[in-house]
């Protein structure tokens, strides 16, 4: 088929045969499964999943690539043609396996949206941005240690698979790739009390990322709480584990209810 990519789709195709068969090796799909393609595009990564034998479902905004899609596929792709943004995963059951070579300009919202239903997923297979994909596997200390690290760390164990040239794909894109396998953590490890306060407090510390804990949380922690947690008021966020920021937020839930209760 003969297709323009549209640049608003964030449209590069992947055209290297050796980087297809790497990634659906590390994938390793199998019959009986359900598979979730993000994005199928041309097809490139849906012929295999396909020839795998699962059950392949597929979100693709694209009209005219989903046209094209259910054409070459008919009954085997069970296609969504919508923006995966607003796509309720709940609608396909459970123990789903995703997959997607993203659109780097939506990546990481989606990563945020299927944090929300972790239970309903088994792994997710994503091409990202390379420098994306360093910043989630990024440990405290490191320099892309941050917001997204801290966020998808506390919800999947994940483990960069390989780098994808940028030439593997058509046309070119400007950066260079690499493909993330995220498993969400059974059961789920350093619950956090109310995830709206981790979240809070993970931003409130890396929108200020050079300053001292004591500075970037003053609003939100009491110094003598880093005591109490045995952090250090002088630590910066780039330095907390995702078990400490985990404690800052159950400090931030259980103030909440008895400041509340104090009210009541
Ligand atoms: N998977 C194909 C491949 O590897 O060659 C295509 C990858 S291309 C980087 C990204 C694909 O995602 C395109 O087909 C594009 O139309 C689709 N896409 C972009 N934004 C989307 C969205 N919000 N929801 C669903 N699909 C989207």
């Amino acid at each position: 088929m003969k297709h323009q990519a549209r640049k608003r789709f964030g449209q590069n195709f992947l055209i290297d045969a050796a980087a297809i068969a790497a990634i659906i090796a590390a994938i390793k799909p199998a019959p009986g499964e359900t598979l979730v393609e993000i994005g199928p595009g041309l097809g490139a990564l849906t012929r295999p999943l396909i020839a795998a034998g699962g059950q392949l479902n597929a979100i693709e905004i694209d009209r005219d690539l989903a046209h094209a899609l259910q054409q070459e596929f008919g009954d085997r792709l069970k296609l969504h043609t919508t923006d995966v943004l607003k796509f309720d995963f709940a609608a396909l059951g459970s123990d789903l396996r995703v997959i997607g070579n993203l659109p780097y300009n939506i990546s990481t919202p989606l990563l945020f949206h299927l944090s929300e239903d972790t239970a309903r997923l088994r792994d997710i297979h994503v091409m990202l941005q390379k420098e994306v994909v360093e910043r989630m596997v990024a440990a405290p200390g490191d320099s892309e240690y941050g917001r997204l690290s801290v966020m998808l760390q506390y919800r999947f164990e994940m483990e960069k698979l390989l780098d994808v040239p940028a030439v593997a794909f058509d046309p070119v894109p400007k950066v260079d790739s690499a493909v993330i396998r995220l498993i969400p953590w059974r059961p789920q490890r350093a619950l956090a009390r109310d995830e709206a306060q981790l979240a809070r407090v993970v931003t409130a510390a890396f929108s200020q990322r050079r300053k001292t804990l004591r500075n970037s949380l003053r609003k939100l922690i009491p110094e003598p709480v880093f005591d109490a947690l045995d952090i250090s008021p002088t630590a910066r966020a780039q330095e907390l584990s995702v078990a400490q920021f985990v404690a800052l937020a159950d400090y931030l839930a259980g103030h909440r209810v008895s400041a509340e209760e104090n009210t009541s």
